[in-house]
């Protein structure tokens, strides 16, 4: 049984029945059956069903975000805002399906002509991440059963509730209960759904994950796509507006108590005002309120992971013992659930695991730099790359630096951003393959090369 609990108390909030490896097999071989039906209904029968289910999301909002903050501890806010937010990227894909995987004439010159057409993958393996469920679910599940792919969906086993609720929405919405399976429980049912021979695996989650996983399915050439974790940094020049750079970073960095692929893991200051931004950043966080995630007034939440949080926690005694300052928060709250309170240490540099190690937590550092080469040399000396950025009010040379990061998405005076129009991927150990934009429709097809002359 997998055992469901709230991180913000420990109790026990349910238990789920576990898939086995003959309960998986029998989803994926319903799965395969139905899956050539599916993508024969016409185009305008799946949109209606995904626009029924964009609607449930907006209409059941209030009881879905209580079941993901109960299972998460994510603040009911931030639940909120993330399953209103579903919506936005749904009617993208609405918008923009038909076009992407039209077939497409490239090329007809004397009685020869060249087409592209795109097939669906077939079946698909959609193993998830807990911190974001409903963003990073849709992502892959969203154009994937658009483009008449049949999904075999494995919410984390910390998001599971949601994974169920998920799946109702979409059966009652219209998609066949074979077309979409959730598969419930943690790495051993991930393990037996990923051995299945799917067309497809598209994973969303850490780096050790994904490295198993690449080592399981390399060997069978199937399509692979990994979104994993982030180091990512962002660069604060001199000529900012230091409380307004303070304030959007601040929560950058601490929204969904730093439990984001793209928070801000690393701050760079030019010099010349790192006194005053740091004393900025500090007095935004000690703003933020801590508490009940039930609470609308709460911002920060537990830790949904309990074994995080001794890395934050050995995060911190490495940077003090190195040299840097601990200016707020750095230990567990003892009270029951998982807390950590949100923890900021400057004077930090790159011999610190603060700033190289994925911390996934409320915990900040942030370090002083000279000048634009050494804050790009730095952003860059990280074997992650998903997202960097840099605040000043000059665009020239924000264009030129960020002409020069190695990241799969960069920004400008904005930060921990995701946008439906926007190719999401990774550089490094931070992924292969992408989602959203018309890239990330294009991604669950198979291109398919047509060769034709008149005789
Ligand atoms: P995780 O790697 O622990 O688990 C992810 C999923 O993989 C879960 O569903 C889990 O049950 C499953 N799993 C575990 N072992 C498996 C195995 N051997 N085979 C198949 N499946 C297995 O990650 P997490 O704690 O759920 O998520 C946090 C991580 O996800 C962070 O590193 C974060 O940065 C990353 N993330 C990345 C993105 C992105 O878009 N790049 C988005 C969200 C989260």
């Amino acid at each position: 049984m997998l055992i469901i609990e709230n991180p913000a108390n420990g109790s026990i909030i349910t238990q789920l029945q576990e898939d086995d490896a003959q309960s998986i097999s029998a989803k994926y071989r319903a799965a395969r059956k139905a899956q050539p039906a599916w993508a024969a209904t016409p185009l305008a029968t799946r949109l209606d069903a995904l626009r029924r289910f964009r609607d449930a999301l907006t209409r059941d909002v209030d009881e879905l975000a209580a079941v993901l903050t109960s299972e998460t501890g994510k603040p009911i806010r931030q639940a909120k805002n993330e399953i209103r937010g579903l919506p936005a990227r749904i009617d993208f894909f609405l918008a923009s399906t038909e076009a992407a995987v039209a077939a497409r004439e490239v090329h007809d010159v004397a009685g020869m002509r060249e087409r592209i057409s795109h097939e669906p993958l077939g079946v698909i393996a959609n193993v998830s991440a807990w911190n974001y469920p409903y963003f990073v679910g849709g992502n892959v599940f969203a154009p994937a059963l658009l483009t008449g792919n049949a999904v075999l969906y494995k919410p984390s086993e910390l998001a599971a509730l949601t994974g169920l609720q998920i799946g109702k929405r979409l059966h009652e919405s219209g998609v066949p209960t074979d077309i979409f399976s959730v598969v419930i429980g943690g790495g051993t049912a991930g393990a037996e759904l990923i051995k299945q021979p799917v067309d497809g695996v598209f994973f969303t989650g850490s780096y050790a994950t994904g490295q198993r996983i690449a080592r399981e399915i390399g060997p069978r050439m199937v399509k692979l796509q990994l979104e994993l974790g982030g180091k990512d940094p962002i660069y604060v020049r001199e000529d900012v507006d230091v409380a307004s750079a303070a304030a959007s970073l601040a929560d950058g960095a601490m929204y969904n108590a730093g439990q984001s692929c793209c928070s801000v893991e690393r701050i760079y200051v030019q010099q010349t005002i790192y006194e005053d931004f740091v004393t900025a950043f500090v007095k935004e966080v000690e703003g933020f309120k801590i508490g009940a995630p039930a609470s609308e007034a709460t911002y920060i939440g537990p830790i949904t992971r309990a074994p995080q949080i001794d890395v934050l926690e050995q995060q911190v005694a490495d940077a003090v013992g190195k040299g840097a300052k601990l200016l707020l928060g750095g230990a567990r709250l003892q009270q029951p659930g998982n807390w950590f309170p949100p923890t900021v240490l400057s004077h930090v540099n790159h011999s610190m695991e603060v700033m190289r190690e994925e911390s996934f937590g409320p915990i900040i550092g942030i370090q002083k730099v000279a000048n634009d080469d050494e804050a790009v040399r730095l952003m860059n000396d990280t074997k992650y790359g998903l997202t960097a950025g840099v605040y000043t009010t000059d665009e020239r040379r924000a264009n030129a630096i960020l002409a020069q990061l190695r990241a799969g998405s960069v920004y400008w005076n904005c930060c921990d951003r995701v946008s439906p129009r926007l190719p999401w991927s990774g550089v490094g150990q931070s992924g292969i393959g992408l989602t959203l934009s018309t890239y990330g429709i294009e991604t669950f097809t198979r291109p398919k090369a047509w060769h034709l002359q008149k005789m």
